[in-house]
């Protein structure tokens, strides 16, 4: 099989990684000396959900219970080892481990996922959650549709950690359709910014040990603890929540690209501005070489419209989360060596949309919040993306995305007369409000100071965020020069008193031309300074970093990137 071929195969198929029990013949890795009693410790590989991040061997455990959380803390400290905590292994940022053996020396993964998952939910109003960090989000959401409440946003697939969401500020689609007002108990911006309370391992100076403590959300540390890349370790929060919503989700491919990312003087009623204005809530997903978006409109709707299907349960859309034979067969091609057959493999992906929109009937679906805003699973085709977050004001929504839309159709046509095809995945687009700390209800509420979606006291007028993601598959030619070129416009472009970019923590940013999470100058200036432009002293990026320092001054709680990006 040529690489190429391999390289995609590999990126289609997860293979779940072998686990191999501490003091078995078969580990590989020498034991973890003085390891604590009673909890359980095995050697396993990492890959992270891309297969960009492997590791074949890391001694991995599973705590039962926060309080174990906290013995690994001391007796890594005092062994010269770090945690990382780990959910799904889902971010494509090497923010559990980075990639490679190097970066897991003396390195032990926490599984969150098999033990510290209990929920309770407190009724009433206003209501609340708490959750241990390694429940799913799909259990979370269906715990809370239980109680009668849910969110009004949150990120598409069910299989991520509470932990690895808050971790990183974790985001959906959805500002306030025109007119509309926010409920009590939700809010347009992060499932962060929904946290009321939270327990971290910390460390006591005065006691010289790693302890339990729990911030409210209106301690000034805890902002640094709301969203802080994996430099700390959470073992629960207490999130307020509100009632839940009836969604209907209609989807449809009939709106010409150019015309939904229209520039503003010549966008009519089809634009992607006006789309969010008609419900709040948009997501468009646009495949290069095709000339119709799937678009997805969700509407507030108390009672079934008539035409609707009733969704009783997520992941909707069947079609998008397997890998079409078809698919596979040209992806195939591609990398054997015929990229020209990218545009084909667009308008096959876009035609498996259309038609399975059809054929699964999903095309208009109603029911509670959760079936429809958990729309993606990882069995979903292998694909890597870059993340960006561009704060602006609501009237500049179109500027936005047809500006994007405008460098990224005439960058790939640069690429193709080359006979080039950088990318070959969908560009999608989603739109979320701002971080108001107010939203979770308590008094004297704080930003996180490390959230995507923090204000910028200097742009008040700055109230929503548009997330743009371009993606392709892992190893494609081109790419990372292609992503390292768009960060460089995106950085050029969204700037000013028009708008300001930061990272999506999560996917690929730091672009060097030749791998992500690498560009000195993006890792090192900008991404620092899009936490500092604009904030109140004592409040920036800095703050946080000096923040998670004292209450991990051992670095217990990192790994060598966050090392270098942390400072
Ligand atoms: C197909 C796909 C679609 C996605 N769609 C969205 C989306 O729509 N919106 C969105 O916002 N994101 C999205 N993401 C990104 C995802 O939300 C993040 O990568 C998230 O961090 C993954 O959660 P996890 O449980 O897999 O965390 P992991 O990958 O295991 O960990 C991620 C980070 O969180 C830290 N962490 C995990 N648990 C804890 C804890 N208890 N305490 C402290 N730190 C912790 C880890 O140390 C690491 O730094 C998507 C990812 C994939 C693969």
């Amino acid at each position: 099989m040529p690489p190429g071929v391999a390289a995609a195969a590999s990126v289609m198929q997860w293979t779940p990684a072998f686990q191999v029990p501490a003091a078995s013949a078969a580990s590989t890795l020498a034991t973890p000396p003085n390891f604590p009693p009673g909890i359980s410790l095995y050697q396993q590989a990492f890959k992270n959900w891309s297969g960009e991040i492997a590791v074949d061997a890391v001694w991995t455990c599973a705590p039962n219970a926060p309080a174990d959380v906290v013995t690994l803390a001391n007796w890594a400290h005092a062994n010269g080892w770090r945690i990382r905590a780990k959910g799904y292994g889902h971010n494509w940022s090497p923010l559990v481990v980075p990639n490679g053996a190097a970066g897991s020396a003396n390195v032990l993964l926490v599984d969150t996922t098999q033990h510290l998952t209990a929920v309770t939910v407190h009724s009433g109003s206003p209501a609340s959650v708490t959750a241990q960090a390694g429940i799913s989000m799909d259990a979370l959401l269906a715990t809370l549709e239980g109680a009668g409440y849910g969110m009004t946003a949150c990120p598409a697939p069910g299989d991520l950690s509470l932990g690895g969401v808050l971790a990183i500020g974790g985001h959906g689609t959805a500002v306030p359709a025109r007119g509309e007002s926010l409920t009590a108990g939700h809010t347009f911006g992060s499932v962060t910014n929904l946290v009321q309370s939270l327990t971290a391992v910390v460390w006591d100076g005065g006691s010289g040990q790693y302890v339990l403590k729990t911030f409210s959300r209106s301690d000034p540390d805890i902002r640094a603890f709301l969203v802080h890349l994996g430099r700390a370790f959470i073992t629960e929060a207490t999130l307020r929540t509100g009632p839940n919503k009836r969604l209907r989700c209609q989807s449809s491919y009939t709106i010409q690209a150019n015309d939904m990312f229209a520039p503003p003087a010549s966008a009519g009623s089809n634009s992607f501005a006006k789309l969010v204005d008609g419900s709040g809530r948009v997501e468009a997903i646009w495949f290069p070489f095709t000339t119709v978006p799937w678009l997805k409109v969700w509407s507030v709707s108390p009672s079934k419209p008539w035409f609707s299907k009733q969704q009783d349960s997520p992941y909707p859309f069947t079609f998008a989360d397997t890998v079409a034979q078809s698919t596979s067969d040209t992806l195939a091609q591609i990398f054997a060596g015929d990229p020209g057959l990218t545009p084909t493999l667009e308008n096959g992906e876009m035609g498996i949309v259309g038609s399975g929109l059809i054929v699964t009937g999903t095309w208009d679906l109603w029911g509670w919040s959760k079936n429809t805003l958990h729309y993606v699973k990882p069995t979903t085709l292998k694909v890597t993306a870059n993340g960006y977050v561009i704060l602006t004001s609501r009237a500049n929504i179109q500027r936005v995305v047809s500006e994007f839309y405008a460098y990224y159709t005439q960058a790939l046509t640069a690429y193709q007369n080359r006979g080039q095809y950088p990318m070959n995945g969908p560009l999608e687009i989603r739109v979320t409000g701002l971080d108001n700390p107010a939203d979770c209800g308590v008094p004297g509420a704080v930003s996180a100071e490390l959230s995507p979606l923090k204000p910028r006291p200097d742009h008040p007028e700055w109230d929503v965020a548009v997330w743009l993601d371009i993606l392709t598959v892992p190893g494609t030619p081109y790419s990372e020069q292609f992503y390292k070129e768009t960060e460089a416009w995106v950085l050029g472009n969204y700037t000013g008193s028009y708008a300001a970019l930061r990272a999506e923590w999560s996917k690929g940013w730091g672009y060097d031309g030749t791998t992500a999470w690498a560009n000195p100058a993006v890792l090192g200036t900008v991404i620092p300074n899009s936490y500092r432009a604009g904030q109140a002293a004592g409040d920036t990026w800095d703050t946080a970093v000096a923040t998670l320092n004292a209450y991990d001054p051992g670095h217990v709680f990192g790994n060598t990137f966050l090392d270098g990006l942390l400072v």
